[in-house]
């Protein structure tokens, strides 16, 4: 359809739905920014890719104000007389209560089905393989540069010994993702949920803080590539393959009850409570120490470990301030005054700096500065 100014002819476009709309006559947008403005706020509450960078405080209020703007200039012939506040409000009502009977009807949904098929322990050796995995995949980090012989042989056993009991737990597990959780959720509605709210409670909170502090690290995040539900750990908010280099998201974790075991340990084990049940555990091991730390590994081998755009977003930049040579003081100054002042002032000083240069400083006062030779290193 062409774009003709309003007022000579109709101006209407078919959406991809075949609804047929048909610009106000003081309408300035094109078909084109109608189609365009109805799919963006179709996506915009789910189309990861099309929110992954809209990190700005006020985005998604612009961006729905910009579509209602553009949607308000055209009409497809539904609903066109002006609705009373009354049925504005029954509208409403009814919409809230539709709204209710969903949330109702699928708690009543979900516990039907904890009831029918969750198993506490199928979803515990569930996590247990996940870990298994992820430890595995860390200790083959190891092995592909290692510190040491030593490191390396123990490296490679424990990768074995991971994947053995890995194997096992899949056997014990059968396929991992169609086990619920104790709230009868499947993984893969965790992670799709999960991804939603890294987006928006990581990534956009972590940009905006970093657009403030640390511009090379905002300019890496930001290009990070749009991540899909697949990518996303089901345990937690960071993507799966982060926890194979102990990095974890565990954005909504609630305190470990009072007087449990669990609150017991986390005293114990700083950190513990925090990571993500599916991610290795090397680090813990690692401060417990003993047998269960690698021979020669260090916090620095662990940074190397990382892929570039983790160790860009995860590892600050050396704070070590760039070496600036003090800037040279003169020995003494001997302000302006009356001549005979500033005469009796240089006698006194040249005695303590027989060899020093006198030299005209700013606002006309008078240095005393190491005489060139001496001002060598
Ligand atoms: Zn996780």
């Amino acid at each position: 359809m062409a774009d003709e100014p309003a007022g000579h002819a109709l101006v209407q476009i078919t959406a991809p739905n075949g609804v047929t709309w048909t610009r106000q006559p003081r309408g300035i947008s094109s078909g084109p920014q109608l189609l365009e403005a109805l799919s963006v706020l179709i996506r915009m509450n789910s189309d990861i890719a099309l929110i992954w960078n809209w990190w700005e405080e006020d985005r998604h209020e612009r961006e729905h104000d910009r579509v209602w703007r553009i949607l308000a200039e055209w009409n497809n012939g539904a609903g066109q007389r002006e609705h009373t506040d009354e049925e504005l409000e029954a509208f409403e009502q009814r919409w809230c209560k539709e709204a209710d009977r969903k949330v109702e009807e699928d708690k009543t949904r979900r516990a039907e089905l904890v009831a029918q098929d969750y198993d506490e322990k199928r979803a515990d050796s569930r996590r247990q393989l996940l870990r298994k995995e992820a430890d595995a995949a860390f200790f083959q980090h190891v092995i592909d540069a290692p510190a040491s012989a030593a490191q390396l042989k123990e490296a490679a056993r424990r990768r074995d010994e991971s994947q053995a009991e890995a194997q096992e737990f899949r056997r014990q597990v059968g396929n991992p993702d169609d086990v619920l959780d104790n709230r009868g959720y499947l993984p893969a509605e965790r992670r799709k949920q999960h991804l939603d709210e890294h987006v928006r409670y990581w990534r956009y909170p972590m940009l905006r803080e970093l657009r403030q502090k640390d511009r090379r690290r905002f300019k890496t995040l930001l290009e990070m590539p749009v991540l899909d539900a697949t990518h996303m750990c089901s345990e937690c908010q960071a993507p799966i393959e982060w926890h194979e280099y102990d990095l974890t998201l565990q954005l909504f974790r609630a305190r470990p009850a009072r007087g449990s075991v669990a609150e017991k340990l986390s005293v114990l084990m700083p950190g513990w409570w925090e990571r993500c049940p599916a991610s290795t555990a090397y680090q813990i091991s690692h401060v417990w120490g003993g047998a269960h730390a690698l021979p020669d590994f260090t916090g620095e081998q662990w940074r190397g470990t990382l892929p570039p755009l983790l160790r860009a977003i995860f590892v600050p930049s050396p704070t070590a301030k760039k070496f600036t040579p003090p800037k040279p003081q003169p020995l003494a100054t001997v302000p302006t005054g009356p001549i005979a002042d500033v005469m009796a002032k240089l006698q006194e000083l040249q005695a303590t700096y027989p060899t020093a240069e006198v030299r005209q400083g700013a606002h006309g006062r008078w240095e005393l500065w190491p005489a060139a030779d001496e001002a060598k290193p």
